[in-house]
């Protein structure tokens, strides 16, 4: 029998053990090696005898839940530092004004400490992977160095005035280099901010690298009606209106697909959810976010009667009361009492997973996937209501890991 070195081999055994939203095993566990689950286990007799044959100590969690942590598909880490201090009144608009000034006077040595306090508070709810946006170079530079499995979308836009295309282009020129947690995307930020021209480069830069893409579609009614007819209150700080949906402009560059995830679709035209699901493109909603704003109800059965994959995100906190994605699950079921807990879940974490092009590999605790895990301090659960307690109660988690290692949940220098 092959001796496993212990420093690279984990045996944990918890209460209940989710492996995936329709598969809990009740006093499971997982046997975890080279930051993979290698082996569900069907209880304790089965931990025991295998931690005996790795030779290392059996990790019983007890009254715990131990599950696939969450997948934050859509982030925008950088902003962290103004939560609570950009208020919604007035609408969308005013407060994307003054987003721009209170960026304005962010200083540079603040980015990395706004990402780094965003990833503390979604490491201690039970987060393992997020996908955040990049607008300011930080994130692709210093998500890496933080213990969280992550993609950083880099952000381009031109607002639609040729004048900053070649800008926008220009800030592409070279790919950062590998990380073993960290990937990469691109993120055209809108179709009203991105011209069809600079979109065209993004949609081949994708193509060359082999990169993922993510854009924010249909987030207000005004951006659709400047999209398609040219005129509302955006016509007047953009420049020409492509008259064409953003649905469209993302097939023209080959965008539409299953590489892509679309960002909010508050609004969809007629026809736009089954055309998403032809695509396989992936939507991302984000609850809280969405309340932030004060929305209007989202449209989450049009998408899912049309077989649309709808994975969530917390968005900034600029523009959210938190950065905790078992409250985002939470505030889904709230608004949306007729989607049960397995469908929250899997949003939370497999669907995240296909949006963010990791399907398969995070999001689940079946053997090959990265043992991304989180623990909850949880007794006298039965089978009925694991699920239930985990998609309503936005439980913190009491342990975590990434890739096997255990990551700290207070404070990333500790
Ligand atoms: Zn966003």
């Amino acid at each position: 029998m092959t001796t496993i070195p212990s420093e690279n081999a984990k045996v944990l055994q918890a209460d209940w053990l989710v492996v995936q939203g329709d598969t809990l095993v009740a006093g499971g566990g997982l046997g975890i090696r080279e930051g993979r689950v290698q082996a569900v286990l069907e209880g304790e007799g089965s931990a025991r005898r295998l931690a005996e044959r790795w030779g290392v100590p059996l990790q019983r969690l007890g009254a715990s839940i131990l599950a696939p942590g969450w997948v934050n598909a859509h982030a925008h880490l950088e902003l962290s530092h103004l939560a609570g201090r950009i208020t919604a009144r007035g609408g969308f608009p005013e407060w994307v004004s003054r987003l721009l000034v209170a960026k304005e006077r962010t200083p540079a040595s603040q980015w990395p400490r706004s990402i780094e306090w965003g990833v503390t508070r979604l490491l201690q709810s039970g987060t393992t992977f997020v996908a955040d946006i990049d607008s300011v170079g930080a994130s692709t530079r210093d998500l890496g160095a933080l213990p969280i499995r992550s993609r950083a979308y880099r952000e381009s836009l031109d607002v639609h005035r040729p004048e900053r295309t070649a800008q926008a282009i220009a800030g592409l020129s070279a790919l950062p280099p590998a990380h073993p947690l960290r990937g990469v995307g691109l993120a055209p930020h809108a179709g009203f901010s991105v011209s069809p021209a600079l979109l065209a480069v993004l949609g081949r830069k994708a193509r060359e690298w082999g990169l993922p893409v993510t854009q924010h579609w249909s987030e207000t009614s005004e951006e659709v009606r400047w999209m398609l007819w040219g005129d509302g209150p955006l016509a007047g700080w953009l420049g020409p209106s492509p008259q064409r949906s953003g649905l469209d402009l993302l097939q023209d560059c080959g965008l539409l697909g299953p590489q892509t995830s679309l960002v909010h679709g508050n609004h969809p035209q007629t026809g736009e959810p089954e055309r998403l699901a032809r695509a396989g493109t992936t939507l991302v909603h984000c609850p809280g976010s969405h309340r932030y704003f004060d929305r209007a109800p989202f449209p989450l059965q049009a998408f899912l009667q049309a077989g649309v994959k709808v994975a969530l995100g917390t968005d900034s906190w600029a523009s959210n009361a938190d950065l905790h994605m078992g409250r985002e699950v939470a505030l889904l079921r709230q608004s949306h009492p007729s989607i049960d807990a397995v469908r929250a879940w899997s949003m939370g974490t497999e669907f995240g997973a296909l949006a963010v092009g990791m399907g398969g590999s995070i999001g689940r605790l079946q053997p090959g996937c990265f043992a991304d895990a989180a623990a909850y301090s949880a007794s006298g659960h039965s089978q009925a209501d694991v699920l239930e307690w985990l998609t309503t109660q936005a439980p913190m988690a009491s342990q975590l890991w990434i890739g096997g290692r255990a990551a700290p949940l207070i404070g990333i220098d500790a």
